[in-house]
């Protein structure tokens, strides 16, 4: 029978990477949360959608849509935002340093929260965030909860970008982590908490493939 699989935490604990193999290992679909936030900030920063104006919010989240299209060639699943392949753009840090304050915006959570829920009726996927587990799919049949060590996590993240061509100093990632931890641990609208039943991972001292085996194990088991 096939699953749900919540993979929650905080930002650069491996979540996306784990998330991305265990499905690869398993036949099934992965759902990148965040890529969704992140297209809806770059949205807003290009139309120039003021945050704190309802009216405008909802007119936007109205002309956005987000889909997810397999690339062959790298074998990647990538960010569309109104058939525009956004992937490489929402990884910047102008993004990351704009997208915990869009994303707290309950108006952009309940639309994204409806997406997800209708991605998830398909059944077998994996789908990594930070209210998954809590919100989105609160009865799903394995939740995970990830964290890291900050300085573990920012050299991780440095390696992404410098992967990408994008230098960034280690204080300048340090700082944005704790931005969008803080923010998105207080913010009123479904805020980052570890669901009870969520099995907790930290991936500190542990490489990628044993991340993958522990998640895989329970999964089958
Ligand atoms: O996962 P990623 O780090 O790409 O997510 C970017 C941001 O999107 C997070 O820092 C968080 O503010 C927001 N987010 C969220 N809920 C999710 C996924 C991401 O609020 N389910």
């Amino acid at each position: 029978r096939k699953i749900i699989i919540a993979i929650d935490g905080y930002s650069a604990c491996g979540k996306s990477s784990t998330a991305k193999m265990v499905a690869a290992r398993m036949g099934y679909a992965y759902i990148d949360t965040g890529a969704m936030y992140r297209a809806v900030t770059l949205y807003f920063k290009e139309n120039h959608v003021q945050i704190t104006n309802e009216k405008e919010v909802e007119k936007a989240l109205n002309e956005i849509q987000i889909t997810f299209r397999h690339n062959d060639k790298n074998n990647q699943n990538e960010t569309y935002l109104n058939g525009l392949n956004v992937e490489n753009e929402i990884r910047k840090m102008y993004i990351s340093e704009q997208v915990s304050e869009v994303s707290a915006l309950p108006q952009v959570r309940h639309a994204m929260v409806a997406q997800q829920q209708r991605m998830g009726k398909k059944r077998g996927i994996v789908m990594d965030g930070r209210d998954i587990g809590t919100m989105v799919f609160p009865d799903a049949e394995l939740k995970i909860f990830m964290e890291a060590d900050m300085q573990v996590r920012a050299v991780r993240r440095q390696q992404e970008l410098l992967e990408k061509k994008q230098m960034v100093n280690l204080e300048d990632i340090v700082k944005n982590l704790e931005h969008r931890d803080h923010l998105d641990t207080t913010r009123k609208e479904s805020p980052l908490v570890r669901a009870q039943d969520a099995y907790l991972l930290d991936s500190s001292y542990i490489t990628l493939e044993e991340q993958v085996e522990i998640v895989v194990n329970m999964a089958v088991s």
